[in-house]
């Protein structure tokens, strides 16, 4: 694989505790890599390490070819490298159409995105990132009073909006109904037509939907790497989660 993204025996301290000893990750063009593991693992800790959000200690990070290691983390998002937190970053009193287009390349806050004459171009734009997150109907409401999944998808179409070659998104499932849950799982899937995908999650049922291969965290190490069925079955990971609510590896799918 000549992977778009990869890191190289990645280091992470912080005040002498090692949240990261030495990971390895590749992700390659249009793919879709899930991370697992255990509260604590470094899951959060390896996608702040890669925009520079937390300093690497040792190792490397490259993004096609180059290396960004710890980079300006506004250099990396311009490199191409999208990064969606944990919780929504949007504006609740705009509507979700006036959201996207504050996202856009070449808009610069809030009073320029109001104003602004809207090109043909943006605007097509702007309703194929509606159409892909799911949210043709809503573009004319304000985000306030849409569901907290449908937010989540907000801020989703606010990362691709940038044109990303690769998307990270730090648990995109968390607080939905199993509805809203699945629905996120298709529109991950549709990423990848444009863009590389590295996710981290911990629905089982929800990783089993999306994933091609999965990276296993425990501890600030890679404890195993493989398909839904090889990780299934790895003794490691069993071991690991057993005994653990929520994921539920040892089961048959
Ligand atoms: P995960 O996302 O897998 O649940 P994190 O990457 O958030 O885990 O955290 C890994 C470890 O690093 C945890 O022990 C956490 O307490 C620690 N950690 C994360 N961020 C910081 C920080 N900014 N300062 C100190 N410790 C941190
Ligand atoms: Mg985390």
């Amino acid at each position: 694989m000549n992977p778009i993204l990869s890191t190289k025996n990645l280091q992470v301290e912080f005040s002498g505790f090692k949240a990261l000893k030495g990971v390895d990750l590749e992700v390659g063009e249009r793919e879709i890599v899930t991370i697992i593991g255990p509260n604590g693992a470094g899951k959060s800790t390896l996608l702040d390490a890669i925009v520079s959000k937390s300093p690497v200690a040792a190792g490397k990070v490259y993004y096609q070819g180059k290396d960004i290691t710890n980079k300006n983390p506004y250099e990396i998002a311009r490199m191409g490298i999208g990064r969606k937190f944990q919780n929504p970053n949007v504006y609740n009193e705009l509507t979700v159409f006036e959201n996207i287009l504050l996202a856009l390349k070449g808009t610069h806050g809030i009073f320029d995105s109001i104003t602004a004459k809207l090109t043909q171009t943006k605007r097509n734009k702007i309703i194929d990132v509606l159409d892909r997150i799911g949210l043709l109907d809503y573009a004319a409401t304000p985000v306030s009073s849409l569901s907290h999944g449908q937010k989540q998808w907000v801020e989703i179409g606010m990362v691709i909006a940038q044109d990303p070659a690769v998307v990270l998104l730090d648990e995109p499932t968390a607080g939905m109904t199993p509805e809203e849950t699945y629905m996120t799982g298709e529109i991950i899937k549709s990423l990848v037509h444009n863009h590389s995908v590295v996710a981290i999650e911990h629905d089982m049922e929800f990783v089993k939907q999306i994933a091609e291969r999965i990276v296993v965290l425990h501890q600030g190490e890679k404890l195993a790497e493989g398909s839904v069925q090889e990780i299934q079955n790895n003794s490691k990971v069993i071991e690991v989660y057993l005994g653990r609510e929520k994921i539920d590896v040892a089961a048959t799918t």
